[in-house]
C-alpha cells in the first residue's frame, strides 16, 4: 500500500518541490490536500509541465493549478465498480475517500484488477521437457511415445491395467457407452447432480439417461434411490445397459454399496471419475473400481492437458476396442477398409506430453487443493448455517473444489454471495444444477433419494464453489475469505 502521506501536497507547494516528490514516489500522481486534509485535486506531472510551458516558474507554487474536481470512489465501493471508473476514465490510480472526504487511500490498477478464479490450470517443471522432446523429434502428430507413456504411467498411477489417451472425458464417456453395448432404445442410469458432459453421450447414443439423486452422506449418487430405480425398472420389465456413477468435486461415490446393487441386477458401471484423479476410495483409486472408468484433463480440472480424457479398464480388450474405435474404426486392411461407424478421439503426442508433466505433480496438487479446502474450513469453523461437502471415512477427497451450502439462517442465499463477491472479482459457482431439472432432460424419469425429498435439488438450491486452484496463494485465499465474511455479516 501506498504512503498517502509521501504524495501528499498542498498549494503552497512549489513546482520544484511537487517534481521531486514526483521523481521520488514514481506513481505519477499527488494529492493536492487543502486545509481540512479534503482532496482538492490530484495533479500529475502532465499538469506542472503544462504549468512551465504557459511560462509558470519552479519556485512559483501549486496555486496556479485550476479549481477541478479530481475523481474519486468511496470507502464501501467494489472493486468491480472501482475497475469499471478506472476503465470508463482511462487512468490507473483513483483516491478513496471517507465518509469525511478525507482521502483514505489510493487504488492502483494492478491492484484492484486481479482476479481470483474458480480453477485455473497449473503447470509443473516438466511438462515443457516432454513438449520440447515431441517438437524435436517432430512427433508432433499422430500418436507417438508421449500417448503410449502416458497411458502407462497413468494406468501405473491409478493401479488399472490397461488405458487409452482420448481427446476429452466427453469422448472418454461416449465410447465407454458404446463398449458397454449401449444403443438406441436403451436406457442408463446416471447421477444427476453432475456436469451435463456424464449424460449427453448417453443420447449420442440414442439411448435414454434415467436420473439418480445423490444422498447427504457423500453427495454422490445414493444407493437407496439407485435400489428404487432398479425395483422399479425390473417390476416394469426392463433393466438399464449401463450406470454412470460420477464422482463429484473429486469424491468418490460409494462405489462397494453401489457395485453390490448392481452386480444384484448384472448391470456394469461406468465410473466418471472426471473431477476425482487422484482421489480415493478405501485405498483404491477413484476410477477404478468399475467396469470402465474416465478422467478428464480439461483446463479447470485437478491436472489439465488443456484439454483431453483418459478411459481405463482392467479388461485388455475393451481397452483396444477403445483405441481402434477412437482412431476411426479402420480395419486391419492394406486399403482404408471400415466395418463399423469410428470417432476420431485420440490425444495427440503433444498434449500427452503435457499429461506426463502434470501426472508427476498429480499428489502436490492434490494436497494443495486439500490445504485450500482446509483453510476454508477452519476459516469458518465458528459460524453455523456453512455445511462443508461431508468426507466419509471411507474416502479421501482430491478436494477439486471446495463446495458447501448456505443454510437460510445465515440471511444470505449462495446466489447473493456469488454476486457479492463477483463484485469483488472473485469467482464462485453455484454447484451443478442437477440434470433431471435441465431443460434438455425434462422428460426424462428420476429416482429421488426419498419418494418426497430430492438431496440434489437442496444442494443445487444453497450450494456454492469456491475458488480452489492449487495455485492459489494465501494472500489470494484470505481475499475470498474477508470478503466472505463481511459478505457475511451484511446479510
Ligand atoms: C469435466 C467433466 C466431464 C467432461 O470432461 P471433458 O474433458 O471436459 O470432456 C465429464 N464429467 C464430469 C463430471 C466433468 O466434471
Amino acid at each position: 500500500m501506498i504512503d498517502l502521506k509521501n504524495i501528499s501536497v498542498s498549494r503552497s507547494t512549489t513546482l520544484r518541490e511537487a517534481l521531486l516528490v514526483l521523481n521520488n514516489t514514481a506513481i505519477g500522481l499527488l494529492l493536492l490536500l487543502d486545509a481540512n486534509q479534503q482532496l482538492d485535486r490530484t495533479v500529475t506531472d502532465g499538469d506542472i509541465r503544462r504549468l512551465l510551458l504557459d511560462g509558470a516558474q519552479l519556485d512559483d507554487t501549486l496555486d496556479k493549478l485550476a479549481q477541478i474536481s479530481s475523481l474519486t470512489i468511496s470507502k464501501s465501493a467494489s472493486r468491480r465498480e472501482a475497475l469499471d471508473l478506472m476503465n470508463q476514465h482511462v487512468i490507473n490510480h483513483l483516491p478513496v475517500v471517507d465518509e469525511d472526504g478525507k482521502t483514505v487511500d489510493l487504488l492502483d490498477r494492478r491492484e484492484i484488477d486481479e482476479q481470483i478464479l474458480l480453477s485455473t490450470p497449473h503447470m509443473g517443471s516438466t511438462e515443457r521437457e516432454f513438449v520440447e522432446e515431441a517438437f524435436r523429434t517432430n512427433w508432433i502428430a499422430p500418436l507417438g511415445p508421449n500417448v503410449d507413456a502416458f497411458e502407462n504411467e497413468l494406468a501405473e498411477l491409478v493401479g488399472s491395467q490397461h488405458a487409452a489417451a482420448l481427446s476429452s472425458g466427453t469422448a472418454a464417456i461416449h465410447l465407454g457407452l458404446q463398449l458397454l453395448g449401449v444403443g438406441a432404445g436403451d436406457k442408463v442410469f446416471c447421477s444427476t447432480l453432475t456436469f451435463s458432459a456424464s449424460a449427453n453421450p448417453i443420447v449420442y447414443q440414442g439411448a435414454q439417461p434415467v436420473f439418480i439423486d445423490s444422498d447427504d452422506v457423500s453427495w454422490n449418487m445414493s444407493p437407496v434411490a439407485l435400489k428404487r430405480a432398479f425395483v422399479a425398472a425390473n417390476r416394469e420389465g426392463w433393466l438399464p445397459k449401463a450406470v454412470i456413477v460420477v464422482n463429484l468435486y473429486g469424491q468418490s461415490a460409494d462405489m462397494d454399496t453401489l457395485q453390490e446393487i448392481c452386480d444384484e441386477y448384472d448391470v456394469p458401471i461406468l465410473e466418471d471419475a472426471a473431477e476425482s484423479l487422484g482421489a480415493y476410495y478405501k485405498g483404491r483409486a477413484s476410477g477404478t473400481m468399475g467396469k470402465i472408468g474416465i478422467y478428464s484433463f480439461n483446463g479447470n480440472k485437478i491436472i489439465t492437458t488443456s484439454g483431453g480424457g483418459m478411459l481405463v479398464s482392467d479388461d485388455a480388450e475393451l481397452v483396444r476396442r477403445a483405441r481402434f474405435l477412437a482412431t476411426q474404426a479402420r480395419d486391419p486392411a492394406p486399403h482404408y477398409q471400415h466395418s463399423v461407424i469410428g470417432y476420431n478421439y485420440r490425444m495427440s503426442n503433444i498434449l500427452a506430453g503435457v499429461g506426463r508433466g502434470q501426472l508427476k505433480v498429480l499428489k502436490e496438487r492434490v494436497e494443495a487443493r486439500r490445504a485450500v479446502f482446509q483453510a476454508y474450513q477452519e476459516a469458518f469453523s465458528g459460524v453455523e448455517g456453512i455445511r462443508w461437502m461431508p468426507e466419509p471415512e471411507w474416502s479421501h477427497s482430491n478436494r477439486w473444489l471446495t463446495t458447501c451450502t448456505i443454510d437460510s439462517s445465515l440471511g444470505i442465499t449462495s446466489e447473493e454471495l456469488i454476486k457479492k463477491l463477483a463484485q469483488e472479482l472473485i469467482e464462485a459457482r453455484p454447484v451443478w444444477k442437477p440434470m433431471h431439472l435441465q431443460p434438455v432432460f425434462a422428460h426424462c424419469a428420476y429416482f429421488p433419494h426419498d419418494e418426497t425429498i430430492s438431496i440434489a435439488d437442496d444442494i443445487f438450491a444453497r450450494g456454492i464453489c469456491l475458488p480452489s486452484g492449487s495455485n492459489m496463494n494465501a494472500h489470494h485465499q484470505d481475499r475470498v475469505i474477508e470478503t466472505l465474511k463481511l459478505a457475511l455479516e451484511r446479510g
